[in-house]
């Protein structure tokens, strides 16, 4: 395992942390944090976790500080790890709940007129998130959450909004408490960010947490919008937040620490986006710049922009498929011969498929993994003793798994190859 993913169960331990007299944050619990803000004859809960069990668990952590029923439920945007645990929260009321008037930009879970590939997406967001990997040998965390979280009762307590909060935003009182809903598209397009001002505390979704962005999610998303997102991190500093309450990964405390983050995020998704357009223009390819582009090393080192979720080579790609679509520009790419047809070819040329499989045995036992995948691919496209090649491609992927530091990568990764060993 990465050195740095090792620090990972540590850091999500779960904890109440109090962000202000009235306001805490349940840590560690879920994927993502849920918020309580107390007020004199109710609370407002923000964010309620992906299943009904975490969600359980927040709220008898929450109870043990108040028996004030919860009035109000708001959504900072409609990501399934955030709103699947409203129903627990309700406990049999009818709370308010609020949230974003703006379509989520997801398909994953917009129910639009026309079908998209649903069973393509939840393959693919088992991988990400390696459901049903075991703890703490094949997942530790999921890059901005714990790995050791109840699964039981994912998505199942989710409730419609009672009330959609519209483009400009609202200005409301609820428990005698003044709070700002304010539309902050960053993540999502749909992301409303909670301002509480007599506090100074900002509750951002997922516009912030601390990894690289997630501006590409290989579960496969629609385009992010880079500088959109790019452009919240100045309103978000332009509320002058004492403390900052993430979806994901611990709060950050102090006006000038949270500027400085928040800035940073700013700045690393400017680079990307001018770094990569820069690229376009002189013609670079795309597989050229997901491997040229880099953040500048004072970035890249800072704590909250590892690659533990995020990954700038997946942004690199995101950000040219998203602005140009999927070609790259070279001749050669627009009509390539197919899969089975290049691997014939390739293996004919190398001298057979013996001599291909010494190669992968070689690169194997240089570390060199992703060379080990490329080769290996062509034997199981040219059909050369396939199932053999598909089970070398499962130990490759374990192998090629233990250095990543991008969890998406690892566990889609280890997800893979538990596939092939049960397909063989
Ligand atoms: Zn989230």
């Amino acid at each position: 395992m990465h050195p740095e993913l090792k620090a990972h169960p540590e850091y999500f331990q779960k904890e109440i942390v109090q962000l202000a007299d009235n306001v805490y944050q349940a840590f560690g619990f879920a994927a993502s944090n849920v918020y309580m803000i107390v007020g004199d004859d109710g609370v407002i809960i923000v964010d309620t976790t992906e299943t009904t069990t975490a969600a359980a668990n927040v709220l008898a952590e929450f109870r043990k500080i108040t028996d004030l029923p919860v009035k109000t439920i708001i959504l900072t945007h409609s990501h399934r790890d955030h709103v699947s645990g409203a129903a627990v929260f309700a406990e049999g009321a009818s709370p308010d709940i609020l949230a974003s008037a703006r379509p989520s930009g997801d398909s994953l879970i917009e129910e639009g007129a026309h079908p998209r590939p649903t069973k393509a997406q939840q393959m693919r967001t088992k991988r990400q998130f390696g459901i049903g990997l075991s703890y703490p040998d094949e997942i530790v965390g999921i890059g901005v959450g714990p790995g050791d979280r109840p699964l039981k009762g994912m998505g199942a307590g989710i409730m419609e909004p009672t009330r959609k909060i519209g483009e400009e935003g609202e200005k409301i009182t609820l428990c005698g408490i003044e709070l700002e809903l304010v539309m902050a598209p960053g993540e999502t397009p749909d992301h409303m960010v909670v301002w509480y001002p007599e506090k100074k505390v900002l509750i951002s979704g997922d516009n912030f947490y601390r990894s690289f962005p997630n501006l590409y999610a290989i579960r496969g998303t629609e385009y992010r919008d880079f500088d959109t997102w790019a452009d919240t991190m100045d309103l978000l500093m332009g509320f002058g937040p004492e403390v900052l309450g993430p979806g994901h990964t611990k709060a950050v405390f102090g006006a000038d620490r949270i500027k400085e983050f928040l800035s940073d995020y700013r700045d690393g998704i400017r680079h990307i986006v001018n770094e990569t357009r820069k690229g376009m223009d002189a013609s670079q390819t795309i597989d050229e710049l997901a491997h040229s582009v880099k953040l500048p090393p004072e970035l890249a080192e800072k704590p909250h922009l590892r690659e533990y979720y995020g990954r700038v080579e997946y942004a690199v790609r995101a950000y040219f498929v998203g602005t140009m679509g999927w070609f790259d520009g070279n001749p050669t790419s627009l009509s390539p011969l197919s899969p089975k047809e290049e691997g014939e070819r390739f293996i004919r040329l190398a001298g057979g498929a013996d001599a291909v499989r010494t190669e992968v045995a070689k690169a194997r036992s240089d570390g060199d993994f992703q060379w080990a995948l490329q080769l290996n691919d062509r034997l199981i496209h040219a059909g050369e003793d396939a199932p053999a090649a598909r089970s070398a491609k499962a130990e490759i992927l374990r192998e090629h798994a233990v250095s990543q530091i991008n969890c998406p990568t690892r566990h889609y990764y280890i997800q893979s190859a538990k596939e092939l060993e049960l397909d063989a």
